[in-house]
Protein backbone atom coordinates (compact mmCIF):
# COMPACT_ATOMS: atom_id res chain seq x y z
CA UNK A 1 0.00 0.00 0.00
CA UNK A 2 1.26 3.21 -0.73
CA UNK A 3 2.04 5.67 2.57
CA UNK A 4 1.96 8.91 2.85
CA UNK A 5 3.98 11.52 4.80
CA UNK A 6 1.47 14.22 5.49
CA UNK A 7 4.22 16.45 6.93
CA UNK A 8 6.25 16.80 3.91
CA UNK A 9 3.54 15.59 1.30
CA UNK A 10 5.71 12.94 -0.40
CA UNK A 11 4.49 9.78 -1.74
CA UNK A 12 6.22 6.62 -1.54
CA UNK A 13 6.04 3.99 -4.77
CA UNK A 14 4.81 0.67 -3.14
CA UNK A 15 6.74 -1.03 -6.20
CA UNK A 16 9.82 0.60 -6.03
CA UNK A 17 10.10 3.22 -2.82
CA UNK A 18 10.64 6.37 -5.00
CA UNK A 19 9.71 9.00 -3.35
CA UNK A 20 7.09 11.89 -5.41
CA UNK A 21 6.26 14.82 -3.98
CA UNK A 22 2.07 14.75 -3.51
CA UNK A 23 0.41 15.87 -6.50
CA UNK A 24 -1.67 19.21 -5.93
CA UNK A 25 -5.08 17.97 -7.98
CA UNK A 26 -5.09 14.47 -9.34
CA UNK A 27 -8.38 14.10 -9.68
CA UNK A 28 -8.40 14.09 -13.45
CA UNK A 29 -5.38 12.25 -14.38
CA UNK A 30 -3.49 9.30 -13.57
CA UNK A 31 -0.35 9.64 -11.65
CA UNK A 32 2.28 6.99 -12.35
CA UNK A 33 5.34 6.33 -10.48
CA UNK A 34 8.56 8.81 -12.68
CA UNK A 35 10.59 4.64 -12.32
CA UNK A 36 8.53 2.28 -12.47
CA UNK A 37 5.17 3.18 -13.95
CA UNK A 38 2.80 1.88 -11.04
CA UNK A 39 -0.10 4.00 -10.54
CA UNK A 40 -0.03 6.06 -7.28
CA UNK A 41 -3.69 8.11 -8.13
CA UNK A 42 -6.09 7.39 -10.10
CA UNK A 43 -8.76 10.42 -11.49
CA UNK A 44 -11.52 10.21 -8.37
CA UNK A 45 -15.12 9.82 -9.69
CA UNK A 46 -14.67 6.93 -12.73
CA UNK A 47 -12.26 4.84 -9.82
CA UNK A 48 -15.16 5.30 -7.22
CA UNK A 49 -17.72 4.18 -9.58
CA UNK A 50 -15.86 1.18 -11.21
CA UNK A 51 -14.97 -0.40 -7.79
CA UNK A 52 -18.32 0.06 -6.70
CA UNK A 53 -20.12 -1.10 -9.36
CA UNK A 54 -17.69 -4.42 -8.92
CA UNK A 55 -17.93 -4.56 -5.14
CA UNK A 56 -21.95 -4.51 -5.91
CA UNK A 57 -21.18 -7.32 -8.79
CA UNK A 58 -19.26 -9.41 -6.35
CA UNK A 59 -22.33 -9.51 -3.97
CA UNK A 60 -24.81 -10.47 -6.07
CA UNK A 61 -22.59 -13.28 -7.62
CA UNK A 62 -21.77 -14.13 -4.20
CA UNK A 63 -25.87 -14.91 -3.82
CA UNK A 64 -26.05 -16.68 -6.59
CA UNK A 65 -22.93 -18.95 -5.24
CA UNK A 66 -24.39 -19.61 -2.24
CA UNK A 67 -28.27 -20.96 -3.55
CA UNK A 68 -27.62 -21.91 -6.31
CA UNK A 69 -26.57 -25.76 -6.88
CA UNK A 70 -22.85 -26.33 -7.11
CA UNK A 71 -22.14 -29.48 -8.24
CA UNK A 72 -24.11 -32.51 -9.08
CA UNK A 73 -22.72 -35.72 -8.85
CA UNK A 74 -23.97 -39.25 -10.55
CA UNK A 75 -22.60 -42.45 -9.49
CA UNK A 76 -24.74 -45.87 -10.07
CA UNK A 77 -27.75 -44.67 -11.27
CA UNK A 78 -27.93 -42.16 -7.99
CA UNK A 79 -28.09 -38.02 -8.55
CA UNK A 80 -27.21 -35.96 -5.89
CA UNK A 81 -27.26 -32.07 -6.13
CA UNK A 82 -25.39 -30.07 -3.63
CA UNK A 83 -25.27 -25.88 -3.08
CA UNK A 84 -22.38 -24.17 -0.87
CA UNK A 85 -25.10 -23.74 1.52
CA UNK A 86 -26.05 -27.37 1.75
CA UNK A 87 -22.04 -28.62 2.29
CA UNK A 88 -21.72 -25.61 4.92
CA UNK A 89 -24.70 -27.47 6.86
CA UNK A 90 -23.55 -30.75 6.33
CA UNK A 91 -21.01 -30.13 8.92
CA UNK A 92 -22.70 -28.14 11.08
CA UNK A 93 -23.29 -30.74 14.24
CA UNK A 94 -20.48 -32.28 16.36
CA UNK A 95 -17.11 -32.84 16.36
CA UNK A 96 -16.80 -30.71 12.19
CA UNK A 97 -18.97 -27.69 13.69
CA UNK A 98 -15.90 -25.58 13.60
CA UNK A 99 -15.24 -26.29 10.07
CA UNK A 100 -18.57 -25.65 9.44
CA UNK A 101 -18.40 -21.95 10.96
CA UNK A 102 -14.65 -21.55 9.41
CA UNK A 103 -16.42 -22.17 5.91
CA UNK A 104 -19.08 -20.46 6.08
CA UNK A 105 -16.74 -17.28 7.64
CA UNK A 106 -13.65 -17.45 4.78
CA UNK A 107 -15.95 -18.28 1.68
CA UNK A 108 -19.07 -16.54 2.21
CA UNK A 109 -19.10 -14.36 5.63
CA UNK A 110 -16.01 -12.54 5.01
CA UNK A 111 -15.71 -11.82 1.39
CA UNK A 112 -19.54 -10.49 1.52
CA UNK A 113 -18.32 -7.88 4.41
CA UNK A 114 -15.87 -6.80 2.76
CA UNK A 115 -17.54 -6.24 -0.83
CA UNK A 116 -20.59 -4.80 1.54
CA UNK A 117 -18.33 -2.30 3.94
CA UNK A 118 -16.67 -0.91 0.61
CA UNK A 119 -20.05 -0.58 -1.28
CA UNK A 120 -20.83 1.48 2.07
CA UNK A 121 -17.97 3.41 2.30
CA UNK A 122 -17.93 4.32 -1.80
CA UNK A 123 -21.60 5.22 -2.11
CA UNK A 124 -21.88 9.00 -1.41
CA UNK A 125 -18.28 9.27 -2.70
CA UNK A 126 -19.60 8.08 -5.98
CA UNK A 127 -22.43 10.86 -6.20
CA UNK A 128 -19.83 13.83 -4.89
CA UNK A 129 -21.42 13.59 -1.08
CA UNK A 130 -19.96 13.52 2.06
CA UNK A 131 -19.10 9.86 3.34
CA UNK A 132 -21.55 8.05 5.37
CA UNK A 133 -20.74 8.74 9.14
CA UNK A 134 -18.82 5.05 9.99
CA UNK A 135 -17.25 5.00 6.08
CA UNK A 136 -13.99 5.22 7.83
CA UNK A 137 -13.95 2.42 10.04
CA UNK A 138 -16.04 0.41 7.25
CA UNK A 139 -13.31 0.87 4.70
CA UNK A 140 -10.37 0.10 7.37
CA UNK A 141 -12.76 -3.10 8.44
CA UNK A 142 -12.17 -4.02 4.30
CA UNK A 143 -8.89 -3.71 4.31
CA UNK A 144 -8.45 -5.66 7.78
CA UNK A 145 -10.62 -8.59 5.92
CA UNK A 146 -8.93 -8.53 2.61
CA UNK A 147 -6.65 -11.24 3.36
CA UNK A 148 -8.81 -13.56 5.49
CA UNK A 149 -11.43 -13.57 2.14
CA UNK A 150 -10.47 -16.85 0.34
CA UNK A 151 -13.37 -17.42 -2.14
CA UNK A 152 -10.38 -17.99 -4.80
CA UNK A 153 -8.94 -20.60 -2.62
CA UNK A 154 -11.70 -22.60 -2.55
CA UNK A 155 -12.46 -22.53 -6.41
CA UNK A 156 -8.77 -23.71 -6.62
CA UNK A 157 -9.58 -26.34 -4.16
CA UNK A 158 -12.55 -27.71 -5.57
CA UNK A 159 -11.44 -27.62 -8.75
CA UNK A 160 -8.34 -30.00 -7.85
CA UNK A 161 -10.91 -32.26 -5.92
CA UNK A 162 -12.83 -32.49 -9.00
CA UNK A 163 -10.25 -33.94 -11.17
CA UNK A 164 -10.29 -36.81 -8.47
CA UNK A 165 -13.51 -36.84 -8.16
CA UNK A 166 -14.29 -37.28 -12.02
CA UNK A 167 -12.61 -40.82 -12.58
CA UNK A 168 -15.41 -42.12 -9.73
CA UNK A 169 -18.92 -40.45 -10.60
CA UNK A 170 -20.28 -38.18 -13.54
CA UNK A 171 -19.98 -34.78 -12.48
CA UNK A 172 -21.62 -31.89 -13.27
CA UNK A 173 -20.95 -28.36 -13.00
CA UNK A 174 -23.59 -26.08 -11.38
CA UNK A 175 -24.59 -22.34 -11.62
CA UNK A 176 -23.05 -21.95 -8.73
CA UNK A 177 -19.32 -23.31 -9.67
CA UNK A 178 -19.58 -20.57 -12.78
CA UNK A 179 -20.82 -17.45 -10.40
CA UNK A 180 -17.97 -18.79 -8.08
CA UNK A 181 -15.29 -18.64 -10.87
CA UNK A 182 -16.92 -14.72 -12.01
CA UNK A 183 -16.42 -13.57 -8.60
CA UNK A 184 -12.99 -14.50 -8.63
CA UNK A 185 -12.76 -12.31 -11.52
CA UNK A 186 -14.61 -9.51 -10.50
CA UNK A 187 -12.73 -9.59 -6.88
CA UNK A 188 -9.66 -9.84 -8.73
CA UNK A 189 -10.65 -6.79 -10.99
CA UNK A 190 -12.10 -4.80 -8.30
CA UNK A 191 -8.81 -4.69 -5.86
CA UNK A 192 -7.30 -4.11 -8.86
CA UNK A 193 -8.74 -0.75 -9.57
CA UNK A 194 -9.15 0.30 -6.28
CA UNK A 195 -6.93 3.13 -5.24
CA UNK A 196 -6.86 2.75 -1.44
CA UNK A 197 -4.80 5.97 -1.50
CA UNK A 198 -7.15 8.45 -3.26
CA UNK A 199 -9.88 6.26 -1.02
CA UNK A 200 -8.36 7.52 1.89
CA UNK A 201 -7.54 10.97 0.79
CA UNK A 202 -11.53 11.84 0.09
CA UNK A 203 -12.78 10.26 3.15
CA UNK A 204 -9.92 12.57 5.08
CA UNK A 205 -10.86 15.59 2.84
CA UNK A 206 -14.82 15.02 3.52
CA UNK A 207 -13.95 14.85 7.35
CA UNK A 208 -12.77 18.20 7.52
ZN1 LIG B 1 8.02 2.99 -8.65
Amino acid sequence: MACTIAETGLVACPRCDLLHREPDRAENCTVSCSRCGVVLATPRAGAFTRVFVLALTAMILMVAAVYFPFLELQVAGLNNRTSVLDAILAFSSGLLLPLSVALAAFIVLIPSLRFAAVAYTLWPLVFDRPPFQYARPAFRLAERLRPWAMAEIFVLGVSVALVKVAGMASVGLGPAFWAFCALVVVAALHDNFMCRRTILKSLEQNAQ
